[in-house]
């Protein structure tokens, strides 16, 4: 068994290999936001490792393309025991480098165990041979095609279920990988290197290599690539699509932030839908894609919501990692915990009522704790930085509405398209939702977190550029090839002109 020591670099998994740089470009620390009194540990990394992986990647695609379906799940198979024998030290070193609870971090991982599943069984059905008779003794095929080799770009807030997301579909239908996990999180990047090393896939086929951003930006441009699978920011995806403006045959699969909403309707469960929307404001300190951040609320009971809201947002016990009675741990960085405050400013400077407090806060350790944050608005503003914009901290705006179609046309009127939430015992209004308002996922009394793998996860607009992830990945990790099969030629058809042979 391989000795698995997350906090001790021991290197890029390169080529078979797990190594530490021959000469390093700089290193990365691993820490923990709620108790920053020392680091975790030291990682160094080198752009040349990146470089060797792609070279190594490059090398294995021809035989793991050409690998049997069964050899690949049963090499997939491997990967989830490995996963699943460490499951409970991967969730404790996530927890510790992201700052989230223990309980949270364990359903990371368990979506990551089920992600080999899913994708073995829907993904895979997902892009089966289609078959069609089209006369004439010919058959048509529609074909998926495996695309040859992925950089992988992870960030740090699912820092071990987001890359897997696109790792694993993409090794399912005959890719290889070379994957960059966030340099927030190097310690997660690490122990998922020695997974994958456990996991014994041939040589080359999958690669860990550690970086900061400019590795990641050099491995998004690199000509080898046949495509980038990227989850992070809009800044950062729209980086990478300028990077590759001049390699269109690199597919560029971009899962980037959300400003999402929730409507409350006045026929709603109020309880449940305060409970959902607080939830998803507060969840992982506010840093998931899906966070909610915008409510908007029927007038006629946004005096109700409102109360409830205020009273959850309150009582939001926050703690560290480890504290067990914790629902929600500090941010990923000072930084993050600065901004929060600014974001606070911003509302303010709007003529924003206060409904809860929140931003910096005294945490059980010195560390990035915030306490979350409700405002009240009296109307939205298109232009206003405070409520376009990603903010990536436990903060909410809500808003009255005239009716239900003010709200949906609200919900509607933001730059991303993530996920947006609407709360109503009407199915009609929900149906109408779900065609006016352009999100990627549409959830009826649900909250806008919580994604299942069983379906397609991706946004429109500035959440993504139309490759919806989850269960719909293997869509993106091979290309539609069409097949005319004629598997016994008969006679030549006659075309006027055309020569005989007979
Ligand atoms: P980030 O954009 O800073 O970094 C993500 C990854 O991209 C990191 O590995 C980073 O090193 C790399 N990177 C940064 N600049 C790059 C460039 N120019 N070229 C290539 N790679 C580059 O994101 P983060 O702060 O780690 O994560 C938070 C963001 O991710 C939020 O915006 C959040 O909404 C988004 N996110 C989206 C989803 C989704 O599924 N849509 C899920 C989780 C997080």
């Amino acid at each position: 068994m391989a000795d698995l020591s997350p906090f001790e670099a021991r290197g890029d998994f390169v080529d078979g290999r797990l190594a530490l740089p021959e000469r390093a470009d700089g290193e990365l620390v691993a820490v923990d936001p709620g108790d920053t009194r020392e680091s975790l540990g030291a990682f160094p990394f080198a752009a040349e490792s990146a470089e060797r992986a792609v070279a190594a990647a490059r090398r294995a695609w021809p035989a793991w393309r050409d690998a049997t379906a069964e050899t690949r799940a049963a090499a997939l198979h491997r990967f989830r025991e490995a996963l699943q024998s460490e499951q409970e030290r991967l969730a404790s070193v996530i927890a510790r480098e992201v700052g989230k609870p223990l309980w949270e971090a364990r359903t990371e991982v368990s979506a990551m165990i089920a992600k080999l599943d899913i994708t073995l069984s829907q993904g895979l059905e997902l892009v089966a041979d289609r078959v069609y008779e089209l006369g004439a003794g010919q058959v048509g095929r529609w074909r998926a095609s495996s695309r040859g080799v992925f950089g992988v770009l992870g960030p740090f807030n699912f820092p071990g279920h987001l890359m897997h997301g696109h790792v694993v579909p993409a090794l399912a239908t005959g890719n290889c990988v070379v994957v960059k996990p966030s340099e927030k999180t190097p310690a997660t990047g690490q122990l998922y290197a020695e997974l994958v090393q456990r996991a014994g896939l041939p040589r080359g086929v999958a690669n860990v290599v550690q970086g900061d951003a400019a590795v990641g930006a050099r491995l998004a441009a690199h000509p080898a690539l046949d495509g980038v699978l990227f989850t992070g920011s809009y800044g950062a995806g729209r980086r990478i699509l300028e990077a590759t403006l001049d390699q269109p045959w690199k597919l560029v699969a971009l899962e980037m932030g959300g400003k999402n909403g929730a409507l409350v309707c006045a026929d709603a469960d109020l309880d449940a839908a305060a409970n959902a929307i607080a939830f998803g404001a507060c969840v992982t300190a506010g840093q998931r894609c899906s966070a909610t951040s915008r409510v908007f609320v029927e007038r006629a009971v946004a005096g109700a919501l409102l109360e409830r809201l205020a009273a959850l947002f309150r009582g939001i016990a926050i703690g560290h990692s480890s504290d067990s009675g914790a629902f929600m741990g500090p941010v990923i960085t000072h930084a993050a915990r600065e901004r929060h405050a600014q974001v606070s400013a911003w509302a303010a400077a709007e003529g924003a009522e206060t409904l809860v407090a929140g931003g910096p806060t005294e945490g059980p350790r010195p560390g990035h704790y915030v306490r979350p944050s409700l405002h009240l608005l009296r109307a939205t503003s298109r232009g206003s930085r405070y409520q376009s914009e990603e903010h990536f901290v436990p903060d909410a705006f809500a808003v009255a509405v005239d009716s239900v179609e003010a709200g949906l046309a609200e919900l509607d009127a933001t730059d991303f398209g993530l996920v947006a939430s609407v709360f109503t015992r009407s199915r009609a209004t929900y149906e109408r939702a779900a065609r006016v308002v352009r999100v990627g996922c549409l959830n009826w009394n649900a909250p806008t977190v919580g994604a299942s793998s069983k379906l397609p996860f991706g946004g429109v607009k500035r959440s993504g550029n139309d490759r919806a992830a989850g269960a719909a990945s293997t869509l993106y990790t091979t290309f539609p090839q069409a097949n005319l099969e004629v598997a016994e030629p008969g006679p030549a058809a006659k075309y006027p002109g055309f020569p005989s042979l007979s």
